[in-house]
């Protein structure tokens, strides 16, 4: 196909590569037999590697091993840059002193891990708006949801919130909001749904799965009780992924994965059987091998995004957010996807907004429509025919995409559109790659 593996070597074609922006360096492979350099517009499916995360794995790998069980000196150095690695995202995260910060595989992971740990009881609140990882592992471990209509404003959020809270039942509550949809980017008042929630009595997580890669998210500050979030969206795709913050039903908890490093002593019991006494903390729930080039390539990834400085990344990414949108704007037929608003222009006129007002509204990413367009086709024609990489589709987020098409969007089919569907829609999403030409 035209958007096959890239001829990167290809000596007849000079390729105009981006300077890497605020010192993060995203390789361009190019892609349509070689004739394009690749624009990456789907950033907030998967971010690329930053050639300083790639240079710092490459650097390690050599000195793999295994992590808190050799004496030897490649398992030494390596419990050491794992251990480090949780320190650095720790300091990322901005947590506080008595917070585990617990590696996973992804964001999925970090909050089915959550769902697993939760007291007896817990009943927890979810937005029927987020993404399926912060809405289904709930019931699946069994945990009473209560699912929240749509909040079409920060406001009606909150109050949405603090209603279903205050007519819940005594007992465990537990909060899951995301920091930015995956879907509209648009932000959530992170800090009042926190306030909120301890209002009465219960915890909050933060799916930090879209903020992360975009905005400092600190545990602290925003008040929540625990993040996750991806490796893949934070320009480290190795694999691994994080869940951090309060440790006491974490520590309460059964193991997330039942094994070695997850056990402190076993031994045979008088009855025949096996007995287990469980680690605490975070290797509570880190059973196994864990993925130290994961976690490593995380806290590079953390470094270089603190050192590049989120708000002149968000400035940045603002600004090709603002002419994104009054390009999109411009094309007849085009509906920008939104829950609070944000997608006509400020004065519903077509003036410009700010690039720093589509900052503050939403991280880099948009979903639209066009009509009489079926998404897919536009997004593959994007692909083929520009070398533009984007997604289309109902973003794992069905009951959202349903109410922003106005329709039930996702009665079948998984992260794609079901088949024969059109109510699907093309997204956009920006990172520190994104060329500002094409
Ligand atoms: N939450 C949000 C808001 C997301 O956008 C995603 C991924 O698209 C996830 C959770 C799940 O992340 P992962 O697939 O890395 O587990």
């Amino acid at each position: 196909s035209s958007a096959s593996a890239p001829a990167a070597d290809s000596a007849s074609v000079r390729v105009p590569q981006p300077l890497p922006v605020l010192g993060l360096d995203v390789p361009t492979p190019l892609v349509t037999g070689g004739q394009l350099p690749y624009a990456a517009l789907d950033y907030a499916a998967s971010a690329p590697v930053l050639r300083s995360v790639w240079e710092d794995v490459a650097a390690y790998a050599p000195y793999y091993g295994s992590v808190h069980r050799g004496a030897g000196h490649l398992s030494q150095y390596s419990t050491a840059l794992f251990e480090q690695s949780r320190e650095t995202v720790a300091r990322f995260l901005g947590c506080r002193e008595s917070d585990e910060v617990v590696f996973t595989r992804s964001t999925t992971d970090s909050l089915n891990l959550l769902a697993s740990a939760l007291p007896e009881g817990t009943r927890v609140f979810v937005f029927e708006t987020e993404h399926h990882a912060a809405l289904l592992p709930w019931t699946s471990a069994g945990a009473e949801t209560v699912f929240l209509d749509a909040p079409r404003s920060h406001r009606e959020a909150v109050e949405t919130l603090e209603r279903a809270l205050s007519a819940a039942p005594e007992g465990p509550k537990l909060v899951c909001v995301t920091g930015a949809s995956n879907v509209t980017g648009e932000i959530w008042p992170v800090r009042r749904l926190a306030a909120a929630a301890h209002r009465y009595g219960a915890r909050i997580v933060l799916d930090a799965a879209q903020l992360a890669p975009h905005r400092p998210v600190h545990i602290g500050e925003l008040d929540v009780d625990w993040v996750a979030f991806s490796g893949h969206k934070l320009y480290a795709p190795f694999g691994a992924g994080v869940l951090a913050g309060s440790p006491d039903w974490l520590r309460a908890a059964q193991p997330y994965l039942a094994g070695g490093g997850a056990s402190r002593k076993v031994a045979r019991t008088a009855d025949g059987g096996v007995g287990v006494e469980w680690q605490g903390g975070h290797a509570r729930h880190e059973a196994g091998s864990p993925n130290v080039i994961g976690a490593y390539a995380i806290a590079s990834a953390c470094r270089a995004l603190s050192g590049a400085g989120f708000s002149r990344l968000a400035e940045r990414e603002g600004e090709l957010t603002r002419r994104l949108l009054d390009g999109l704007r411009a094309v007849p037929g085009v509906k920008v996807l939104s829950l609070f608003g944000t997608g006509a222009s400020r004065t519903g006129t077509g003036d410009a907004d700010s690039g720093a007002l589509e900052a503050e509204r939403r991280v880099g990413v948009v979903s639209f429509t066009v009509e009489g367009w079926n998404s897919s086709h536009l997004a593959a024609a994007l692909s083929a025919e520009y070398g533009i990489g984007v997604r289309d589709g109902l973003f794992c987020a069905h009951p959202l995409v349903g109410v922003l098409l106005g329709a039930d969007g996702g009665s079948t089919g998984e992260c794609g559109a079901p088949e024969g569907q059109s109510l699907n829609a093309v997204r956009v999403s920006l990172g520190a790659g994104t060329p500002d030409e094409h």
